[in-house]
């Protein structure tokens, strides 16, 4: 097979991979995405978005939003399953509902990067400073973007050089679906309201999203234990509040991620840089994994752009730096980690989660909007 060289070989094209290739290409770089599966395709994720994510990614969200849904999001029911929510309105757009399946499509085909898609990394081997790939790519430059499983960190050898006893592991499971017109009006969900609500142990939340004509229903904990047994209590309780529909069109989708202040994946190696889900980076209270993909391949992208085509180890080595500027440092204990006992913590969290200033001020607008952060810009 002829061999084929680019500048940037670029493994997952996920939100993380595209924008990493969209940044190279406005640099002069010849990129090249190599993904597993065909686009459009989907991605087990609820597509919750939040304005910081449409700011990175400069979207113009009119010409987004031309057949594809971007549902914007002025309000969230928040609490403890099994309490009653309070709500908390907003007078402006604070997030907004995207369905990945066109998401990722449309970041992917907008970065301009040439495509391999359908076909999986098989093999990655040294060829020199730089690396042989499926046998018949060779670039001096891999960026792992290849979500959770990615594939490039096996090929290094380890994820990690330290003992994973401390990654905390969110598995979520979700469903979308478009209930028929009459399910929907039987439904007691408001277009523009996400709804949260945390389990009774606090080890994870469930969702009910609107976004357009479609509903995207899930629930992630930090351990997997019994997880589709809190996925169905959930379920049951929806519906008998008359949420949801009574029976889904299909069944929950799983998958994993890992939280920043608990991860311990690698960064960087010698030719190789890891971003987004593959850096294990979603931010540990409300598991977005979205804005730091974006994030970390901007910064990502800022580095191998100064690392002027040398991408030895120790050159690569400020983007850990400011991941860490960006996303603070990283705990050495699991999110969920609290010196106060169980019970007293759940007594303590339900009072507080029926507080209205502290669904306002604390679960909305500090762990789920970040909105003392300041956005990592494109340019
Ligand atoms: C149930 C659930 C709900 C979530 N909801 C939200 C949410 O509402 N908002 C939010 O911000 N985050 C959410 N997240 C997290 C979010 O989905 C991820 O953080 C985000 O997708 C990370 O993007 P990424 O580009 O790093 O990886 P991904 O989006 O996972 O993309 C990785 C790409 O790599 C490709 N790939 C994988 N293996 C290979 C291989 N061997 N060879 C070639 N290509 C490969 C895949 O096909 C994929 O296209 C949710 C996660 C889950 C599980």
């Amino acid at each position: 097979m002829p061999t084929r060289t680019c500048d940037a070989l670029i493994v997952g094209g996920g939100p993380a991979g595209a924008t990493c290739a969209r940044q190279l290409i406005r640099a002069g770089l010849d990129v090249l995405v190599l993904d597993k599966q065909d686009f459009p395709r989907d991605k087990v994720c609820a597509g919750w978005i939040t304005p910081a994510v449409i700011h990175s990614l400069e979207l113009d969200c009119a010409h987004y939003a031309q057949g594809r849904v971007l549902q914007p999001i002025h309000g969230f029911c928040t609490g403890i399953i099994g309490d009653a929510p309070v709500e908390t309105r907003y007078d402006r757009a604070v997030s907004f509902g995207i369905r990945r399946r066109e998401f990722d499509d449309y970041l992917l085909r907008r970065s301009g990067a040439r495509l391999r898609l359908g076909e999986p990394l098989r093999t990655m081997v040294r060829d020199g400073s730089g690396w042989l790939v499926n046998g018949d790519i060779r670039t001096p430059l891999v960026v792992g973007a290849g979500g959770h499983f990615c594939p490039v960190a096996r090929w290094l050898g380890a994820r990690s050089e330290q003992p994973k006893t401390t990654e905390t592991v969110v598995c979520a499971q979700e469903i979308e679906f478009a209930p028929a017109a009459a399910a929907r009006n039987a439904c007691r969900v408001e277009r523009d309201v996400a709804q949260l609500y945390f389990c009774p142990d606090l080890k994870g939340y469930g969702w009910c999203f609107p976004k357009g004509d479609y509903l995207n229903i899930g629930l992630g904990r930090e351990d997997n234990h019994r997880l589709p047994e809190h996925v169905e209590q959930f379920r049951l309780w929806l519906q008998q509040r008359g949420i949801i529909p009574g029976e889904l069109p299909g069944r929950f989708n799983g998958h994993a991620y890992l939280l920043y202040s608990a991860s311990q994946r690698k960064l960087t190696a010698d030719g190789v840089l890891f971003i987004g889900d593959a850096a294990g980076l979603a931010y540990p209270q409300s598991g977005e994994g979205i804005l730091p993909a974006v994030e970390s391949a901007l910064l990502g992208a800022q580095v191998v752009l100064e690392a002027a085509e040398d991408y030895r180890q120790h050159k690569l080595e400020p983007y850990v730096r400011r991941l860490t500027e960006q996303f603070g440092e990283r705990s050495r204990h699991p999110p969920g980690a609290s010196w106060l006992p169980q019970a007293l913590r759940q007594k303590v969290a339900g009072k507080l989660m029926a507080s209205r200033w502290f669904a306002r001020h604390v679960v909305i607008d500090r762990w789920f909007l970040h909105a003392a952060q300041q956005p990592v810009a494109a340019r």
